[in-house]
Parts: structure tokens; C-alpha cells; sequence
């Protein structure tokens, strides 16, 4: 580990499917030098999710209280609920020289590339288009027009992607942990060639291609609730 001030954010944003969280479990076994930042939200807890620890469960007065007195560094609507990461967790981790890794949706990122600019935000990608349909398609369970709407959100993902300056290909999760920490580590390395246009081409010319064919289907089957 490098003796220099570390990077004190390191946010992750990818399509959904291409294993960001996965990416993020594997730094944190990696490294203790690395943190899960705790966001709020307004959604419910789920399964075993313990308040304080997988998110601050707030109600929507609480959230938007905590808008209006600037407590957080982003937050957005996602899904129809709200989500943000607190200002207090960029204190805490800079008090205790650890690294905050954040799992966020691509606008939160956006707004964190801007106002944290010692952050590293870096992009992930999947290898191939055929890849993340794989990912997308899943256990198979979903519905012709679930799967529509998990293409279009990738898309759109997608098509931010050149607002990032680093996107990584993430080939292998144990290989993109360690190159993420050699880029937390070593800001010389990320002035390396990072710009992965071709294969963000690539990727979205499959995800069209796949939701014009599910679009064609379902005008003929007279429905997209066809499974
Ligand atoms: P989930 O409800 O499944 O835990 O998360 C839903 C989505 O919200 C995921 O895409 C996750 O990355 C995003 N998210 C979680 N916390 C935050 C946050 O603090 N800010 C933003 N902008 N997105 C978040």
C-alpha cells in the first residue's frame, strides 16, 4: 500500500448485469483499506438487511429533511425510491484513512465525479454484448417485457459511458479488484488508455438488436406479457 494521502472514494458504476457489486464484495475480502459507504434510502429493508449497516432506512420526510440541510454528497430516484450517500461518510473515512467504495446508480456517480474530484469513479464494463445478455436474461424467469425494460435501463446506462474517463473491462472479478487497487494506489496509472468506445459500440448494437427482436415478438404475439 502506497504511503501517500489515500484516494478516499472510489465509486463504481456499470450497466446492471455486468457484476459491480460482485467487484465490490472482492475489494473488501482484498483489503481492509477498503469501506463499504453506508447510503440512506426511503425503500424498505429486505431479507436480513439490518438499518445503519446495509442502508440508513429513513422515511421520505427524514430524506428530504436531510436534502434540504445538505447532508448529502448525491442522491437520486431510482426505481421510484430515493437513495444518497452522506456527506459524514467522506469525514469518517478521511479521519480513519480508509477508502469509501460506493455502489451507486450512473447519475449519483456523475454528481460525485463533480463534487468529490479526489474521487475515482471508474466505469465497468462487460467483455462482450453477448456477456451481459447473458447476465441479463438470468435465470430465464422474466417476462418478454421485464427483460425489455432491464435492456432499455442498460442502454441508457450505456450511453453515458463516455462521461466517464475510466472504463474497465471486467473480464474476471479477482483481476479487476486488483487493477482497481493498483488505480487507487497509483494515480500515475490512470492517465493509461482507459477509453473503451468500440466496446461500448459493440455492447449497445446487442442490446438493440435483442430489444428490437422482443419488440418485433411481442407485436406479433399482440403483447409484450408474453413469457
Ligand atoms: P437496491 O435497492 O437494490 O439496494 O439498490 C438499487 C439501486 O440503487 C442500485 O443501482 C444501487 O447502485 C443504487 N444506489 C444505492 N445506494 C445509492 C446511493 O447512495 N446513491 C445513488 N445515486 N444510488 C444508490
Amino acid at each position: 500500500m502506497s504511503s501517500a494521502a489515500p484516494c478516499p472514494a472510489l465509486a463504481l458504476v456499470a450497466p446492471s448485469g455486468t457484476g459491480k457489486t460482485t467487484v465490490a464484495h472482492a475489494l473488501v475480502q482484498r483489503s481492509e483499506r477498503f469501506r463499504f459507504s453506508v447510503s440512506a434510502t426511503t425503500r424498505r429493508p429486505r431479507g436480513r438487511e439490518v438499518d445503519g449497516v446495509d442502508y440508513h432506512f429513513l422515511d421520505e420526510a427524514t430524506f428530504r429533511a436531510w436534502i434540504e440541510q445538505g447532508r448529502f454528497a448525491e442522491w437520486a430516484a431510482v426505481h421510484g425510491r430515493l437513495y444518497g450517500t452522506p456527506l459524514a461518510n467522506f469525514e469518517v473515512a478521511r479521519q480513519e484513512g480508509v477508502t469509501l467504495l460506493l455502489d451507486i446508480d450512473v447519475q449519483g456517480a456523475l454528481e460525485i465525479q463533480e463534487r468529490v474530484p479526489d474521487a475515482l469513479v471508474i466505469f465497468l464494463l462487460p467483455p462482450t454484448g453477448r456477456a451481459l445478455l447473458e447476465r441479463l436474461r438470468g435465470r430465464g424467469t422474466e417476462t418478454r417485457q421485464e427483460l425489455a425494460a432491464r435492456l432499455r435501463t442498460a442502454l441508457a446506462e450505456l450511453d453515458l459511458a463516455p462521461r466517464f474517463p475510466i472504463q474497465l473491462v471486467n473480464q474476471n472479478v479477482d483481476e479487476t479488484a486488483r487493477v482497481l487497487e493498483a488505480l487507487v494506489d497509483r494515480p500515475a496509472l490512470r492517465s493509461g488508455a482507459f477509453d473503451e468506445g468500440a466496446r461500448v459500440a459493440e455492447i449497445a448494437a446487442t442490446l438493440r438488436e435483442e430489444l428490437e427482436r422482443l419488440e418485433e415478438g411481442s407485436r406479433e404475439a399482440g403483447s409484450l406479457d408474453y413469457t
